[in-house]
């Protein structure tokens, strides 16, 4: 088989020796006569991984103590709605930064669950900048705020934390989790979907500090209530197995491969290759976003017109090179480049990009 290079932006790309184990394992589970994925979540085989997995997520992120990693489901779109339901009292509210599509999907459940303060709104630049991480002055009886890392579709990624005080901050860390060092003291929640840098759909990731799980309101539905899942270990119902499993694997892989820092590494690397492309052809490639706040993780860029855009997509498909296509929302170009992205990869891109500049600029 001819591996391809896969850009898409999510489901994404995942290690191949993570795919290649779980072959050889999926069958038969280490010579159980039967498949992980037909064994109870109660068994002590499952338990194992379920719990191996939470503890690499505490090791690799440094995640301290008084924190608590749950797995659930749903999505990162199901924490819009249970961030501000366990969160956000009656009487609260909370603060927002408007970053993006994401952040605009989750402040839009926000606001159907309690009152939001919009702290900063991109929309004017059409959400290609950030504002100073330092600026942004949280309100002092907000319940949280709210920021979103990486906005997947716009390709604009904060690298910078703001400074807020005794107001927890709640960042959807979707799609660049694990992919750079965080200082997780400074967060009082962090939610992601594991689909785009940890393995495939299915999982969610939830981090939470020890004092917001204890304001989690006592009068919500059991799935909704991170106190619930929190006192079971994520097992109050029956976890993804299969998406937990593969994580594992996943962070495994994360860990004999050097970590955050190497993640940090390689991500630097590879958004390199790509992003001195285009400015090095800045008269055909574009990139709309401000140079400070240029995500690592999805790199969006247009070419002179969309006829070229479209051919460079089918092109880029017939070389191996798969889902360059941007969001509909956005058009252009968007190359996602997660942890499990191979620097070669970029750099075929980046070759490609200089060759398709060269037959048509
Ligand atoms: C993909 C994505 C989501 C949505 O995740 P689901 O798992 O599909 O609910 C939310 N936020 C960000 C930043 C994303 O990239």
């Amino acid at each position: 088989m001819t591996r391809k290079f896969n850009f898409y932006a999510g489901p994404a790309t995942l290690p191949l020796p993570v795919l290649e184990q779980i072959r050889d394992e999926f069958v038969d589970y280490k010579g159980m006569g039967l498949s992980l994925v037909e064994t109870s979540h109660r068994s002590k085989v499952y338990d194992e991984i379920h719990h191996q997995a939470m503890a690499l997520v505490h090791e690799l992120l440094n995640v301290p103590d008084r924190y608590k990693v749950l797995f659930l489901q749903g999505g990162a779109t199901l924490q819009f709605a249970m961030v501000p339901l366990n969160l956000l009292g009656a009487e609260d509210h909370c603060d927002f930064t408007v970053s993006g599509a994401w952040a605009k999907k989750a402040l839009a459940d926000t606001t159907k669950i309690g009152r939001v303060n919009v702290l900063f709104d991109g929309a004017a630049e059409n959400y290609t900048a950030l504002p100073d991480a330092a600026s942004l002055q949280a309100s002092p009886d907000a319940a949280y705020l709210h920021l979103t890392s990486n906005e997947t579709i716009g390709g604009i990624q904060w690298h910078d934390w703001p400074d807020t005080g005794a107001v927890p901050v709640v960042a959807d860390m979707s799609s660049d989790i694990l992919s750079r060092r965080v200082p997780v003291e400074k967060f009082g929640l962090i939610y992601a979907g594991a689909q785009k840098n940890l393995g495939p759909a299915g999982a969610t990731i939830v981090i939470i500090r020890d004092d917001l799980l204890a304001k989690s309101r006592d009068d919500l539905p059991a799935y909704l209530n991170y106190k619930i899942h929190a006192k079971k270990d994520s097992m109050y119902n029956t976890p993804p197995v299969f998406a937990v499993y593969a994580l594992k694997l996943v962070l495994d892989w994360i860990k004999t491969n050097g970590g955050l820092p190497e993640m940090e590494r390689r991500a630097d690397e590879r958004a390199d290759a790509i992003y001195n492309v285009i400015d090095t052809y800045s008269d055909f490639y574009r990139s709309p976003v401000a140079k400070k706040d240029r995500s690592k993780m999805n790199i969006v860029f247009r070419l002179p017109t969309e006829v070229l855009e479209k051919q460079f997509v089918s092109e880029a498909e017939a070389e191996n090179m798969l889902g360059l296509k941007g969001h509909r929302s956005v058009g252009g170009c968007r190359a996602s480049v997660y942890n499990s992205m191979p620097l070669e990869g970029a750099r075929a891109l980046a070759s490609f990009m200089e060759m398709f500049v060269a037959k048509y600029g």
